[in-house]
């Protein structure tokens, strides 16, 4: 009798645009693996008790999408050292004693999307981050491991900023405070972790932020360019980016803890960038 393929499925709310079903079936049938990953679109009264049933019924991971990152944290018994710094959870996988492993998964990709894909420097670098939401708290970690010269945090409220602040400080230079509070000086790194690209808008920061040398990406992703890219190159950037790679990476990260390898992105990542819509090739090894 053949043993049936593992099952794994990102959850949100909502979570039918994920492009996290088309990048896992790229990378099983890359790798050779045996599963299907589909999407499971869950409210977020009845969060815990569906991770529960999925997992109970045999179900092996579970990528976690917005809203709900913070909200699985306490469901895991375990949690890497990077899911407790973020303290929020993208990534889910079921252990052999029956219990959850959270893992954040979020930092790592954008870091690897920067250093590999994107071939940049940081260490010694000056970075600007927009936002002190769920992605900026990701991403504060593994940045700061990469020892820039100043990790700039900046958002409207200036209370959250302030409050990372707090909590971050002691991995490394870091600042905090308001868009008002950018400095007139280019960064070398500015990274918009805001959700303005979502409402077509751009953070209200000086121009003077931003130079030839400045790298300006935006972790939105959109086959055009976002509301942020196109700011950027009309401040004379070096050069803009979306958060494809980003993306793509934090899946890679996710894939390899629970198959055990890491899938070639490159492949993948031209497929997601891709101008005609590549959604419709996921069923091959997606939903159920
Ligand atoms: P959250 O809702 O947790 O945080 C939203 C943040 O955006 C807050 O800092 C908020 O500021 C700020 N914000 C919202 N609207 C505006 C605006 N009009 N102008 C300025 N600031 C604004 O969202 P997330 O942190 O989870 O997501 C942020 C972005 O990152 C989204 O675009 C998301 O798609 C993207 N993302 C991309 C990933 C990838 O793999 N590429 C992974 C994760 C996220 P305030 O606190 O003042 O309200």
């Amino acid at each position: 009798m053949t043993r049936e393929p593992d099952r794994y499925a990102v959850t949100g709310y909502p979570v039918k645009h994920s492009f996290s079903p088309f990048i896992h079936g790229m990378f099983a049938k890359q790798t050779k693996q045996r599963m299907t990953y589909r999407l499971l679109e869950i409210a977020p009264e009845q969060l815990a008790d569906q991770v529960t049933n999925f997992f109970a019924d045999g179900g092996k991971g579970m990528n976690v999408t917005i809203p709900h990152k913070q909200a699985v944290f306490p469901l895991c018994k375990y949690r890497t050292p990077r899911a407790e710094i973020a303290g929020a959870v993208n990534t889910l996988a079921i252990q052999p004693d029956d219990e959850l492993l959270g893992d954040n998964t979020d930092g790592a990709g954008l870091v690897v999307d920067l250093l590999t894909n994107l071939r940049l420097k940081l260490r010694e670098s000056r970075i600007l981050l927009l936002g002190a939401g769920g992605a900026a708290r990701g991403v504060l970690g593994p940045l700061l491991e990469q020892a820039p010269a100043l990790l700039h945090v900046v958002n409207r409220d200036k209370t959250k900023a302030n409050a990372l602040l707090g909590e971050f400080h002691r991995l490394g230079e870091l600042l905090a405070g308001g868009f008002d509070d950018v400095q007139s000086e280019p960064y070398d790194l500015i990274i918009n972790a805001t959700a303005a690209s979502l409402q077509g808008e751009v953070p209200p920061i000086t121009g003077a932020a931003v130079g030839r040398q400045t790298t300006c990406y935006d972790m939105a992703y959109s086959k055009e360019d976002t509301a942020f890219v196109k700011w950027a190159n009309e401040q004379g950037t070096g050069h803009a980016e979306v958060g494809w790679g980003m993306l793509v990476e934090q899946a890679a990260e996710a894939f390899l803890l629970w198959r055990g390898v890491r899938p070639d992105t490159t492949p993948v990542l031209a497929a997601v960038r891709s101008p005609t819509p590549v959604l419709q090739e996921a069923p091959q090894n997606a939903p159920k």
